[in-house]
């Protein structure tokens, strides 16, 4: 069967960048591994139900449960944390430490992620656009090893104490598209209800998205799974908050699908295509 790994940052970006794509193929009978680089350690509790003194002072353990319920929730085969520490919003003093994950040494990070691909075999891989819109340094850092990771896992002459090479076929990001959002807006405003994506609307470029190369795939059958995860991550995600403004209704209605960017690919890729292992192989 087809094999997919997924890199993230923080525990919460596995359930809010293509869940329900991944519950997708995992009822397909994809096996799929979740990579997070850091423990979430300098997030902020965003949920009031949740923000109690307890909670606060064991905040790592009480993450890394949610981490723990929403993969399951996912229906991802193995969970792997690479154990940096969170490096918090640009100019944050947790960026400073020794020990976050921005700070961490490329060839090390990028060696132990290619000890990853090549045990599992992944031929689809996940990693992230160039976060223009949401510079965090974690998930920069993801998206520049990421890159890395793809070239390098393949090539013999790097890391050869790693395993033997492995090419992935593709690489995508997860990735909000302008088309989403426009639908997803105009779907509230003909419910006469406030649309979550309004500011964001009125300053996004409509042509943000011209040139590349973006795969909408279904996920009208797995929807409720995507969001029940979110909303395992309790401390981080207000179930009355942004993430749920939208009804999975209005989703459904409007645009069923999430978005993934072509980052890579060493397969011919059809300018339309609907699912990420198209194209590909398996043998
Ligand atoms: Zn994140």
């Amino acid at each position: 069967m087809f094999r997919l790994l997924a890199l993230h940052a923080h525990p919460d970006d596995e359930s809010s960048k293509g869940a329900a794509t991944v519950a997708g193929y995992v009822d397909a009978g994809v096996r799929a591994v979740l990579v997070t680089a850091t423990g979430g350690e300098a997030g902020d509790i965003l949920n009031p139900a949740m923000d109690r003194p307890e909670i606060a002072a064991n905040l790592v353990a009480v993450r890394h449960s949610e981490l723990q319920e929403a993969a399951a929730i996912i229906g991802y085969h193995k969970v792997i944390m690479l154990g940096y520490r969170d490096s918090g919003m640009p100019d944050s003093e947790d960026n400073e430490r020794a020990d976050a994950f921005t700070n961490a040494d490329d060839e090390e990070v990028l060696e132990r992620l290619v000890t990853i691909v090549r045990d599992e075999k992944p031929h689809v891989i996940l990693g992230y656009d160039s976060h223009e819109r949401y510079p965090h340094p974690d998930h920069l850092a993801v998206h520049r090893h990421g890159l890395e990771l793809f070239t390098a896992a393949a090539d013999g002459d790097r890391f050869p104490n790693a395993g033997e090479p492995w090419a992935a076929a593709k690489m995508y990001a997860p990735v909000r598209s302008v088309n989403r959002m426009v639908k997803i807006h105009q779907a509230m405003l003909e419910r006469g209800e406030e649309s979550p994506y309004a500011e964001w609307i009125e300053r996004i470029d409509p042509d943000a998205d011209v040139g590349k190369r973006i795969t909408a795939v279904d996920i009208s059958a797995t929807i409720s799974r995507g969001r029940d995860a979110l909303r395992a991550h309790r401390t981080q995600v207000d179930p009355d908050g942004f993430w749920f403004r939208v009804p999975e209704e209005v989703v459904l209605a409007s645009y069923p699908y999430e978005d993934f960017e072509l980052l890579a690919a060493r397969v011919p890729v059809e300018p339309r295509e609907s699912d990420l292992f198209d194209g590909i192989a398996l043998g």
